[in-house]
């Protein structure tokens, strides 16, 4: 028995591995001490100590609501970790506050326009914490009645009647009711408690009432075990939900299950508006807080100059996220125009950006991220053979390195060794080309390739 046991746990643990791996499934956070100052290693994170203390200030004025509306320029050379530093912001934040991350080619797609499209990201990235006060009734049951509905199928019909100080009422129970009914055995004569938001039952003893129907005082009397202070009338429940989800459910035509199937169409701007004044009106009670979150966008220099300006006008809506973007471009074409800008991205936008710039890994901090992505992928790799490794990631790219991780693991695996070793990142070094000797290749073979623009002048991808 505990030998099954152990190997369920076993399995359990191996499913939550595989689905931790991804490209940044190693950063945990940014990595900075409680002064918000850069630890050398720390959270996954290496090295780039000024582009994460910078994020850490950042972080700090998000978590003090200083910065809705503002955006944020991560420039730096392709893997010097600006997505990382992004992603590590997101683990800081925590799961409260909202983080949508997205590349900037999404906004491209056919069944909504740019600006809903950047509209919806905008508002996947505001929370709102609604507060709800809920009821909590006591009484005395008098009679509880769960039917199997006809037809069957599981379904379950079910009243119940309780008795309060001075009515007998009842109540019409759901699915829910009924499973936290049968699981406390609650029974005619028990007094209980049902939360009317939750629709959660506590029982808190038996009354007396049905064996003694009256005390010396000639009140009803009744007896419950119930510790001091646990009950109380009213309680608060908190919900937390995107304004972008608040949007979906009151849409008429998708309702709340496009949620689940992500096809939610574009929302019609009067829905739009009728929230926003509902919302007002929910602050000012102080029935809702807004929490505003950070939209990070990736490849920020593919978005087009309408994107840009769209952004430019977001951002000064009160009700704004921090906007982060990353590019890795220098001075280029700002799409949808003639004109060159730094990142691709239009003066008056960047003028209004804090811009954080990353920049190029040492030897030594190269061999740190590997070592640490040889750890989150559970390779155990020799000395030389990082020392190898690290020499790839210095002459073709971090990127490059990275991926040679989980192909020299597999190749150490077939010839059943523990242990990647140099001879093992020699050979899938040798099997896989990086970029550079990959474009070498190219110019070697073109004439034997298909459509070879090399000595034309053909149009330069972006
Ligand atoms: P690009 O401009 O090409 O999008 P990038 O700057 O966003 O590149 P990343 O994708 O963040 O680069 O980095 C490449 C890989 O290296 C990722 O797997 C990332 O998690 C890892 N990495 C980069 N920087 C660090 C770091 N400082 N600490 C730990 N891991 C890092």
């Amino acid at each position: 028995m505990a030998s099954l046991a152990a190997a369920q746990v076993q399995e359990v643990r191996s499913i939550t591995r595989i689905e931790r791996i991804g490209a940044h499934s190693h950063i945990r956070g940014l990595g900075l001490d409680d002064a918000l100052e850069p630890r050398a290693v720390s959270q996954g994170m290496v090295g780039q100590k000024m582009a994460r203390k910078a994020a850490g200030v950042v972080l700090q004025m998000i978590r003090e609501g200083k910065i809705a509306g503002r955006a944020v320029l991560l420039a730096g050379q392709p893997g010097t970790g600006k997505t990382a530093i992004a992603m590590g912001l997101a683990q800081a934040l925590g799961p409260d506050t909202p983080f949508t991350s997205m590349a900037g080619s999404e906004i491209y797609s056919l069944e909504m326009s740019k600006t809903e499209a950047l509209t919806q990201a905008i508002r996947k990235s505001i929370g709102i914490r609604i507060k709800e006060e809920s009821e909590i009734i006591e009484g005395e049951v008098v009679e509880v009645i769960v039917e199997r509905a006809a037809g069957g199928g599981g379904a379950r019909t079910g009243r119940l009647t309780l008795k309060t100080t001075d009515m007998e009422t009842n109540y019409d129970m759901g699915t829910k009711m009924i499973d936290s009914l049968l699981k406390e055995k609650v029974q005619a004569g028990d007094v209980i408690t049902i939360d009317k938001a939750t629709g959660k039952i506590n029982k808190l003893g038996r009354s007396f009432a049905r064996a003694r129907d009256y005390d010396a005082t000639g009140q009803q009397a009744r007896f419950v075990q119930c510790p001091e202070g646990e009950l109380q009338k009213r309680k608060e429940v908190v919900h937390t939900v995107t304004l972008h989800e608040v949007d979906v459910i009151n849409s008429r035509t998708h309702g709340f299950l496009a949620l689940f199937s992500g096809d939610t169409g574009e929302i019609k701007s009067e829905v739009r508006e009728q929230i926003s004044g509902k919302l007002q009106e929910w602050r000012e009670e102080g029935k809702a807080e807004m929490i505003p979150g950070v939209l990070f966008i990736d490849e920020a220099h593919m978005l087009d100059i309408e994107c840009f300006s769209f952004l430019n006008r977001a951002l000064e809506s009160e009700t704004a996220p921090v906007v982060m973007m990353a590019t890795n471009r220098g001075i280029t074409r700002i799409r949808g125009t003639d004109y060159r800008s730094p990142h691709g991205i239009p003066l008056d936008l960047l003028d209004r950006m804090i811009i954080v710039p990353t920049a190029p890994y040492t030897h030594q901090e190269l061999r740190e991220i590997l070592n640490i992505r040889c750890e989150e992928e559970d390779c155990q790799m020799s000395a030389d053979a990082l020392t190898v490794l690290t020499r790839v990631a210095t002459e073709t790219s971090l990127r490059y390195a990275i991926q040679l991780i989980t192909t020299a693991s597999l190749v150490a695996k077939r010839r059943k060794a523990a242990e990647v070793s140099m001879e093992d990142v020699k050979k899938v070094y040798s099997l896989f080309l990086d970029e550079h000797r990959s474009e070498q290749f190219l110019k070697e073979y073109q004439d034997e390739f298909m459509f070879n623009d090399a000595a034309g002048d053909a149009p330069q991808l972006m």
